[in-house]
């Protein structure tokens, strides 16, 4: 699972260091407490703690406390939530690719213009309502040809959905 792009970059992110990611993987595979983990990936057990409190803030892992009834002490076993981690990455998928066909759509449908000292870039509207001047300068404003910019914005709407896909061929029920 943790080799997913998707996954891979959301848990990444969590745990602040790719390094960290065995302790993830730890969890996976059913090492369920922080001193085993700490031993078992040689990472330090207070980064392991952090790790796993962390994870346990974003509702990404959760804890079960018991007493060892001869010793008294409280014993933490960690459990990944594996279906959060699910849930989160298809509602993120989802709202960036939203957020990519809006800017593709206003792309498409507009006409921008640019300050040529890189002040403003304002659709036709906003454009005509400045008399085409920059409002921070006053140089007049260049039409500027975004065929690059859509381009790029279907390039990354398809390496997201491709991205997307084959997390769901493999994760979504
Ligand atoms: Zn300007």
């Amino acid at each position: 699972m943790i080799n997913d792009p998707l996954v891979k970059t959301l848990l990444t992110n969590v745990v602040e260091d790719e390094s960290n990611l065995p302790i993830v993987q730890s969890l996976l595979d059913g090492i369920d407490t922080d001193e085993e983990i700490a031993e078992k990936t040689g990472i330090k057990l207070n980064i392991v703690r952090k790790i796993l409190y962390k994870l346990y803030d974003l509702g990404l892992a959760s804890y079960k406390r018991s007493k060892d009834p001869e010793t008294q002490w409280f014993t933490y076993t960690w459990t990944f939530e594996e279906e959060e981690v699910i849930n989160r990455i298809i509602k993120d998928s989802e709202d960036y690719l939203k957020m990519l066909n809006d800017e593709l759509e206003r792309e498409e449908n507009h006409m921008f213009f640019i300050c040529p000292q890189g002040h403003v870039r304002l659709d036709f509207d906003d454009s005509s309502d400045y008399e085409f001047m920059c409002p921070v300068c006053g140089e007049e404003l260049e039409f500027q040809d975004n065929t690059e910019t859509i381009k790029q914005i279907k390039e990354d709407i398809k390496m997201v959905e491709s991205n997307f896909n084959s997390f769901n061929e493999k994760n979504r029920k």
